[in-house]
C-alpha cells in the first residue's frame, strides 16, 4: 500500500524518533508500505518519519538499472558504527523536498548496525550511493534534512518553495 509522503516543512520531519522496541506486524506491515512507497515515487530511500512515523525505521534499495534485481532493505534501529575519513560529493535530493538538489558532502564509507525485519542483529559495510543512502536517511531518523547541510539562503529558498508548493497542492 502506497502512503503519502509529508513535504518539508513538517513538525513530523524535524523530530528525533523513537527506537523501536518491538518488531510488531503493524511495523512489519510499515515496512512493506514505505518500500512500495519508495519503488511508487520512485527512489532509493525513504526514513519512517516522511510518512508521519515518528519510529527509527528505514528502507532503502541503491541497485541502478531495470535489468539489475532489486535489493530492498528494511533497517530498523540504525547506527552508524564507523565511518570513512575520505568524503564523497553527492548531488542528493529528497522525496520530502521534490526536484531539489544539492551537493552534500559525507564519508564515503560507512559501517551501519541495525535490527533486520526478521528481528536479528545486522552490520554491513557501504560505500557509493548506499553510503550516501543510508546516512540521508538516518538524518531524518535524528529529523534532519539533506537541506541543514546547506547555507542558509539556499536552504531558506527551498523551504519557500515548498511552502508554495504545499499551499498549491492544497488548493488542488
Ligand atoms: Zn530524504
Amino acid at each position: 500500500m502506497i502512503r503519502p509522503i509529508l513535504i518539508h516543512p513538517d513538525p513530523r520531519l524535524k523530530k528525533v524518533c523513537d527506537p523501536v522496541t518491538e518488531i510488531t506486524p503493524d511495523l512489519r506491515k510499515l515496512a512493506e508500505d514505505m518500500l512500495d512507497t519508495m519503488y511508487d515515487a520512485p527512489g532509493v530511500g525513504l526514513a519512517a518519519p516522511q510518512v508521519g512515523v515518528t519510529k527509527r525505521l528505514l528502507v532503502m534499495d541503491c541497485v541502478k538499472g531495470p535489468d539489475l534485481p532489486q535489493r530492498p532493505m528494511v533497517l530498523f534501529n540504525p547506527s552508524v558504527t564507523w565511518a570513512s575519513e575520505d568524503l564523497n560529493t553527492y548531488e542528493e535530493g529528497c522525496l520530502s523536498i521534490p526536484d531539489q538538489y544539492a551537493d552534500v558532502e559525507r564519508p564515503a564509507r560507512v559501517r551501519v548496525a541495525w535490527t533486520g525485519i526478521d528481528g536479528l542483529p545486522q552490520e554491513e559495510e557501504f560505500e557509493g550511493l548506499w553510503a550516501t543512502c543510508v546516512q540521508h536517511e538516518i538524518d531524518h531518523l535524528n529529523g534532519k534534512l539533506f537541506i541543514d547541510y546547506l547555507g542558509p539562503l539556499k536552504r531558506q529558498m527551498i523551504t519557500r518553495k515548498m511552502e508554495k508548493l504545499k499551499r498549491e497542492r492544497a488548493r488542488g
